[in-house]
């Protein structure tokens, strides 16, 4: 039996109890916990906040910040570092800075490990890295982290799969996201292994229209170049799928995307042969679901205005944004700040054309009911800074409400 690796470390340090108090004091937040009590609702006057029934921090981004802390305090005299943002929540990053954690950023050519030493830590984020970066950093010899959440090995495994048995995995996600190039890399560990990234149905048509013969290769190949395996070549492997996703994305389009490829290979090439050269595995994870359940449960009974909280580079917020803005004025803010009490005003991301717009008066007057949710990597108590702000707005202190 081969020796414990003392230097590769995926489940913690059992140290949750020795970190639990500092997570909850910058994390929790009191008004999240009293709309809860309130069953997701609170009034006063004629204003009214509803929030989903799942929002905000999921399994993964809560575990993977626990390990953040939990190894500073198990190190708290070497040098940490972060290779990229731990998740897309611009307060949980500078919190980790403040706590003396380096965040490496990745260049034109990617990150760049020469200052890290063996005598170094460093932490894997919750979306993974990829195989390449892996790599180095173990030839390093530095202690490594690994926060990889468990629902981005789930889709790991798949797209593994995909390639052991020939299939090229096509990816529906963002193709420079961190989690899709870590599930990309994964691909390429198998001779042959080839993958190919479509972010929307618009994109998945280039796919269907390729398969049934109606495609322009060099067009495909220009569109795709950075999106693609170096050696991809449409008319060599987009004959043979298998479809993931990753974890964040829409599940409606995913699930969607899955459906026309699957039909166009059977239109292409008859029912049997779509049978032995096509899969389609749903990789959403269930965090992603739930939220994006939740925002559809509280559209079945419309608010006037959405807000949705979470980094403006963060996948799954940009998600629930996309959906509700299908139903209801939707903004997508980053963060509480970006609500102005004194002014009336909001700066938010428009769902739709991604432009930053500062919109005054946008509470309006009279009654009014706000919706709201959080991404993935959110914490409680920026998602309570909202609500309050929401309530200052109307000139309303929630120290007031009973
Ligand atoms: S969003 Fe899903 S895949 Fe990403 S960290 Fe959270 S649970 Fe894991």
């Amino acid at each position: 039996m081969s020796a414990p690796d003392a230097t590769y470390f995926r489940k913690g340090f059992g140290l949750k109890q020795d970190v639990e108090a500092t997570l909850s004091a910058d994390y929790s937040g009191h008004v999240v916990d009293l709309l809860r009590a309130r069953d997701y609702e609170l009034t006063a006057s004629d204003v009214t906040v509803r929030l989903a029934r799942e929002f905000g921090f999921c399994y993964g981004v809560e575990r993977a910040v626990e390990y953040a802390y939990q190894t500073r305090h198990k190190f708290p005299d070497r040098r940490v570092f972060l290779v990229g943002e731990i998740i897309h929540n611009p307060h949980v990053n500078l919190r980790l800075r403040e706590m003396g954690i380096e965040i490496l950023m990745p260049g034109p050519a990617g990150f760049d490990y020469a200052g890290v030493l063996a005598d170094d830590v460093v932490i894997l984020p919750a979306f993974g890295v990829t195989m390449a970066d892996f790599q180095t950093l173990r030839e390093r010899g530095c202690v490594v982290v690994d926060t990889t959440c468990g629902s981005v090995l789930n889709v790991w495994k798949r797209v593994e799969a995909y390639a052991r048995d020939g299939l090229t995995s096509l990816i529906h996600g963002k193709y420079y996201h961190e989690e899709t190039r870590a599930t990309a890399s994964q691909v390429e560990r198998f001779p042959g292994g080839t993958y190919v990234v479509v972010r929307n149905m618009d994109e998945a048509r280039d796919v269907t229209e390729y398969i049934e013969g109606r495609g322009d290769r060099a067009a495909f190949l220009a569109k795709y170049r950075k999106a693609a395996s170096a050696h991809f070549d449409p008319d060599v492997h987009l004959r043979r799928i298998g479809v993931a996703n990753q974890t964040t994305m829409l599940a409606r389009e995913s699930l969607a995307i899955g459906d026309v490829v699957g039909k166009a290979m059977a239109a292409a090439n008859g029912e049997e042969y779509r049978r032995a050269n096509f899969r389609t595995f749903d990789t959403i994870c269930s965090a992603t679901q739930d939220r994006q359940d939740a925002v559809n449960a509280m559209l079945q009974n419309p608010p006037d205005v959405m807000l949705v909280i979470g980094g403006y580079n963060s996948s799954n917020t940009l998600s629930l944004a996309a959906l509700c803005a299908e139903r209801v004025r939707t903004y997508h803010l980053e963060d509480a700040l970006c609500i102005d009490p004194a002014r009336g005003s909001i700066s938010a991301r428009d769902p739709v054309s991604g432009e930053r717009v500062e919109t005054m008066d946008w509470l309006g007057s009279g009654p009014v009911t706000v919706g709201l949710t959080a991404g993935a990597s959110t914490p409680n108590n920026k998602i309570g800074d909202a609500i309050t702000r929401v309530f200052a707005t109307r000139g309303i202190e929630l120290a007031d409400i009973r």
